[in-house]
């Protein structure tokens, strides 16, 4: 586990009151270190994990040559460039088993009526799909001719291991677990997989004017959405969440909820009571109990925002619920990581999807590229300052000449969840881009297997 400082002493430049985003991707790429527990999973039970170990196919896939269509399997060696090949039908092939004929292997000028996926008859290597023949009949025997320069030698057949060798990997540890690998696991028989244990996160949320939902409105009180949004996010990365609500400006709440979440989760989230000119104790406490920086970060919305660790022994205190919570036994001794977000709802969705949302990968475990921006051409003039990256709400949608286009989203207000809920994506307005003009080509970010 490296100190703040540490990281802060490995980066070519660091100024925590002007800090650019990649800058912070980097920073916390180091901050934050993998889990190191394994879980067999059944695959059912798979879904979203990330794989703790290569996959190792048992055996070659498919395990036979096989014909790839429904047509007559021959030795493509008889085939000729000038002249039609006929060739008598010996029986059929059907998928699931092999062939055995009566008289031997299929010997030259005979061939075998075959299903798709059926074994390859032994010695025979070519396929002509059915509808690629003419099927003629001299007494009860049945004979098909295939036209000259139809066919090569090898034609619509499947190797044997073309998909997957014996012993190679079919799958490799840090790849999450999606549907399509699932289903090539069961497709090597295997019942379980071999993946890092979930990770646990505890969020809650600052602020004495947060209320509740069931709290009775109250004049400049708002009901607390970001619990909502960060919920949402975790269960989509599939966290293990431990919810612990609003905490109150009181320093001795404060105080229990990071230490009881410092001692039984990876990770902290909390919203609120990180800007500069913040009158509450939230900062206080992150300082009082751990490792934290408090960052300026170039970007909007966004802006503030408090990185480091809580550890979880510091105080002295001994986690609320031992021996009854789920959470209990943290294999972490270095505390849990604290992503402090700011308050405004967007800027909480934004900065979990810029920042939280990749380290916490990381921490699952998953080596995998973050997924690509797509270019969409944008359909109004945007105002951007070089210097900061923007991120703007954005609806997505193809244009009438096959291109993808972006829109905004009404107001960009920081606090404007509204925008956000009419959006299918952000347009990502890196730090150094300035304006943008109708018909300009920016990134986007979509949502879609993100949130
Ligand atoms: P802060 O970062 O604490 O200064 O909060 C910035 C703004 O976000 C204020 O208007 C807060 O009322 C609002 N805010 C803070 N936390 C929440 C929350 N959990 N849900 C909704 N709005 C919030
Ligand atoms: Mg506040």
């Amino acid at each position: 586990m490296k100190t703040l400082d540490q990281i802060a002493a490995e980066l070519q430049s660091y100024d925590p009151q002007a800090l650019s985003a990649p800058q912070v991707l980097d920073f916390l790429s180091r901050l934050v270190t993998p889990v190191r527990e394994v879980l067999e999973l059944p695959l059912f039970e798979a879904l979203g994990r990330v794989l703790a170990a290569d996959v190792i196919s048992p055996f070659d896939v498919p395990p036979h040559d096989n014909s790839a269509m429904d047509g007559y399997a021959f030795d493509g060696r008889q085939l000729q460039a000038d002249a039609p090949l006929v060739l008598q039908v010996m029986g059929t092939a059907l998928a699931g088993k092999a062939w055995q004929g009566n008289n031997g292997p299929v010997k030259a000028g005979q061939c075998v009526k075959i299903m798709t996926g059926a074994i390859m008859p032994q010695g025979l290597d070519t396929v002509v799909p059915q509808e690629f023949v003419t099927l003629g009949q001299a007494g009860d025997r049945e004979h098909i001719t295939i036209a000259a320069a139809l066919l090569r030698a090898g034609d619509n057949r499947r190797l044997r291991g073309e998909d997957l060798m014996q012993g190679k990997a079919a799958l490799r540890k840090g790849e999450l677990l999606t549907p399509a690998r699932i289903g090539l696991a069961a497709s090597l028989g295997l019942k379980t997989l071999t993946t890092w244990r979930p990770l646990r996160v505890a969020y809650f949320s600052t602020g004495d004017e947060i209320l509740s939902l069931g709290e009775a409105p109250r004049e400049g009180a708002v009901y607390d959405s970001n619990r909502y949004t960060v919920f949402g996010m975790l269960s989509r990365l599939g966290c293990q969440m431990m919810d612990m609500g609003v905490v109150r400006d009181d320093p001795a709440l404060l105080e229990a909820a990071f230490t009881e979440a410092a001692t039984q989760a990876d990770a902290i989230i909390t919203s609120g009571g990180v800007s500069v000119g913040e009158a509450d104790y939230t900062k206080a406490m992150m300082k009082k109990l751990g490792d934290v920086a408090f960052w300026r970060i170039a970007m909007r919305p966004g802006r503030p925002m408090a990185v480091g660790r809580i550890l979880a022994t510091k105080s002295g205190h001994s986690p609320i619920n031992s021996g009854t919570s789920s959470y209990t036994n943290n294999s972490n001794p270095d505390g849990a990581v604290l992503f402090g977000l700011p308050g405004n709802p967007v800027a909480v969705m934004v900065t979990f999807l810029a920042f939280v949302r990749p380290a916490l990968l990381q921490m699952m475990g998953s080596t995998e590229a973050p997924p690509p921006l797509l270019k969409a051409r944008s359909t109004e003039t945007i105002r951007k300052k070089p210097g900061r990256t923007e991120y703007q709400r954005g609806w997505v949608s193809t244009a009438p000449d096959g291109a993808l286009q972006v829109k905004t989203t009404g107001s960009q207000g920081s606090g404007v969840l509204r925008s956000m809920a009419e959006a299918n994506g952000l347009m990502v307005l890196h730090h150094g881009q300035g304006n943008v003009a109708v018909g300009d080509e920016v990134d986007v970010l979509m949502f879609a297997g993100a949130l």
